[in-house]
This record gives C-alpha cells, structure tokens and sequence, in this order.
C-alpha cells in the first residue's frame, strides 16, 4: 500500500495503474475510521480495480462553532486497517495544496437540495463538500466512488454534481452499517458516554417504528408528529429535523413511491443523522 501525502505523486501513481488499463475506485472519508468505512472500500475493490481511499478531515464543511479542532483524527490506525484490506492508495494530502487546488469546474452550480434537511442548520456543508469533492475527483478521475446511505443527502447532492459537472464516474450508494443493537456506525459516535449511547439508540428505534405505522396507515404528518414527542421523551436534547421525503429528496410521498424517513437529533452536543428506507 502506498500513502500519498501530495497531488502530484499520487498523479503519477494513478497514470501508471492507467497505462496496466486498471479502474480506479475512490472512497472519500475523514478517516478515523469505522466498520461503515470499511464496508464502502470492501465494495470498492473487485478485479482490475486499484482502490484509492483518501483521508481528508475538511475544514470548509465544518462550520464556525462546529466540531471540526476536535474531530476524531487516528490516522496510523487507519492506515493499519487499510493495509489489512490491500488498499493500493492511501491519499492523506497537506491541507494547503488541496485549498489552493484550482479547476475550472469549482464555478460550482447550486442545488436546492443544499438547503434542506442538513443542509438548513448547516449551510456550509454541502458547498464545503462540494467543493473538496469536485477537487479530488479532478484530481484523480476515478471511475467509480462509493459513498454511504448513512448520509443519504450527500450521496444524493454528490450523484447530482458529478452528472452536472460531468465528471465520468459512477456514484455507487452503499448500505448503512450498524452496531449490533442498530445504532449507525459513526466517527461521532466516539462523543458519546455510556448513557448517551442508550439514548442514541432510540433514533433507530423511532424511524423503524414511524416505518411501520406508515405502513399501516398512511398519515406522515400525524404519525411524525406523535413520534417526535415520543423521542424527546427519552433523552434525546434537540430534533434538528425528522421528515420523510422522496428518494430524490421531495417533500411530497405517495403512499406507495420511494421514500425514506431522515433525521438529525442532538444526544447531549452530539449531532447524530440517520435515514431508513420506507418504500
Ligand atoms: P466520513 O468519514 O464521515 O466523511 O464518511 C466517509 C464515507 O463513509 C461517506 O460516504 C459516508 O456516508 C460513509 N459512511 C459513514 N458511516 C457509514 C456507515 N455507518 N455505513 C455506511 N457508510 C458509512
């Protein structure tokens, strides 16, 4: 396994694995990471592929009171469970070349989806994401790039970009992986005491019980309401938002289209986001 700490090695690394004709797969992360992540670098490899996972802690998509100084950072760690996993590349880039990268594909085109769910108490995210995304794929040009269902909106706002954008490479969503009592695996998770973890699991709880109310009545407005309360009840400080939507992130569901509930809750100062498919 190779890390490349800057732009141009990692280039020429790349146009070598071109010139063997290799795809080349990319999976995003901020490192610290978790079964989740490597899930996304499982579904990454496969033959004739080289994996190239960067690890990138993006200050521009935190915002100004946010956690981004404190963010988990284990990078010797992660690079050890990369290595078991036969990664090609590691990306682990100085921040100053990344921010001072240039292409002219930055006039970044905005979306409306930027502005709800996450990204209405965040409003920095999805452009920082953008962003340092649209950088990275310029930089290496992958093929394939594989992101979580566990932030359904940003693989949702990534799969929009890269089609506008056109970038050549195939957005693949991977499930959302969880502990064992359904808590999705998170870095933030690492925030969490004892106690808060058993409030943390009652998000799951409260999407897979609004799920099967929906299914046998269909009154979203009512029934989200109603368990909106209910998990406030139980410990958890803040609900940022709690909707269902289309699985293009519309508001208004048929009973019977594509759907998914999302939600964003503070257990203590943690903000926490989870998603479970309906229909
Ligand atoms: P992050 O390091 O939080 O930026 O995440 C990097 C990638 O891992 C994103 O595509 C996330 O959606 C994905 N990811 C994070 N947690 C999970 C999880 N529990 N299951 C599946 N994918 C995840």
């Amino acid at each position: 396994m190779i890390i490349c700490k800057n732009i141009k090695s990692l280039q020429e690394k790349i146009d070598s694995y071109r010139l063997k004709k290799h795809k080349i797969s990319f999976v995003p992360t901020m490192g610290s990471l978790h079964k989740g992540h490597l899930s996304l670098v499982k579904k990454a490899k496969g033959k004739n592929k080289i994996v190239i996972v960067s690890i990138f802690v993006n200050s521009t998509q935190f915002g100004a009171n946010e956690d981004f100084k404190n963010y988990p950072r284990n990078t010797d760690k992660d690079i050890k469970l990369l290595k078991s996993l036969s990664v090609d590349i590691v990306f682990a880039p100085y921040e100053h070349e990344i921010l001072k990268y240039r292409t002219p594909k930055l006039k970044l085109s905005r979306f409306s989806i930027e502005r709800i769910l996450c990204g209405k108490s965040r409003p920095q995210y999805f452009p920082g994401v953008g962003n340092i995304i649209i950088k990275f794929f310029d930089i290496i040009k992958p093929n394939y790039a594989y992101f979580g269902e566990k932030d359904y909106q940003q693989y949702y706002f990534i799969k929009l970009l890269t089609a506008k954008l056109k970038f050549n490479t195939k957005i693949i969503s991977c499930k959302t992986i969880r502990d064992n009592f359904g808590i999705a695996l998170s870095s933030r998770n690492l925030y969490l005491n004892n106690n808060e973890k058993k409030v943390a699991l009652n998000i799951i709880k409260i999407l897979r019980r609004t799920k099967r109310e929906l299914s046998n009545q269909w009154k979203p407005k009512e029934i989200i309401y109603k368990n909106k309360k209910i998990l406030l009840g139980k410990g958890v400080k803040k609900i940022d938002y709690f909707e269902l939507r289309s699985e293009t992130l519309k508001k208004n569901v048929k009973k019977n289209g594509r759907s998914r509930l999302f939600i964003a809750a503070f257990i203590g100062s943690t903000r926490l986001i989870d998603n479970l498919k309906v229909n």
